[in-house]
């Protein structure tokens, strides 16, 4: 069974790699869609949390997020909080394997579930929101949205960056979609996300950006500001457009 979830993780990425980005958002049936929310976890038989792949090189971001960064911070750092929710979750007693349940409900388990769990999900989105054919701006719904919501994509824009760049200490810039269809943005500390019932902002995650150090400090150094302008190069505005589809129809 974690053969068969790992293979079909891998179809998942290798069938977004296949179809031109054009293409691929004026074609995007349900099904396409239904895979965005399902390639973002991947669980053995035994309902164990794992990393879904990476679906490229440690080096393909470059010259935005550079390779020593990409594979510590996946091989490392993400591998850890893989690791430590699944044994947070034993140790809690707490044995759901939906985690969009466990976060509905993760202020009665625990900062390790907390933690960890945050730490394991807000990475395998972050993955998916870069990619080396990303950059450009949304298209269809979500760019009328973001239009109706903030005035333009540049006051967008604006805001994320600025939010994020100025987001004290270790955290995450998030663009979520609230309970009343309006699109917010907002930062989170530590590895929280606006699925958490912590959260002062609640809504589903269409797009996030890593400002813990460890995201970027081996290229940027203490220019936070830097890369987050160089992020704007690398978002893959196809599945955030397939996110914000799902939603919309959830
Ligand atoms: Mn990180």
């Amino acid at each position: 069974m974690k053969k068969r979830e790992f293979l079909k993780t891998s179809a998942i990425l290798g069938a977004g790699t296949l179809i031109a980005p054009s293409i691929a958002s004026s074609c995007m049936n349900s099904a396409a869609q239904a895979s965005a929310t399902a390639s973002l976890v991947a669980q053995g038989e035994d309902g164990l949390f794992l990393q879904p792949e990476l679906g490229y090189a440690f080096d393909a971001l470059e010259p935005h997020v550079d390779a020593m960064t990409m594979e510590v911070h996946y091989g490392k750092h993400h591998a850890g909080y893989t690791s430590k929710f699944n044994a947070a979750l034993e140790h809690a007693d707490f044995h759901s394997t939906d985690i969009y349940k466990i976060f509905a409900s993760v202020s009665d388990h625990g900062n390790a579930v907390r933690n960890n769990g945050g730490g394991y999900y807000n990475h395998n989105l972050y993955w998916k929101f870069m990619s080396p054919e990303g950059g450009g701006e949304p298209t269809g719904k979500l760019a009328e949205a973001i239009v109706a919501d903030f005035g333009s994509f540049a006051e967008f824009k604006d805001l994320f960056s600025a939010t994020a760049a100025s987001h004290f200490g270790s955290g995450w810039g998030w663009l979520l979609l609230d309970g009343e269809g309006k699109l917010q943005v907002t930062s989170l500390p530590n590895q929280d996300n606006p699925l958490m019932d912590v959260s002062p902002v609640q809504g589903t995650p269409l797009l996030n950006i890593d400002v813990w150090e460890h995201a970027y400090y081996l290229n940027y150094q203490n220019m936070r500001k830097s890369y987050v302008e160089a992020y704007w190069n690398i978002i893959d505005w196809r599945f955030v457009e397939a996110l914000y589809e799902e939603a919309l129809n959830a």
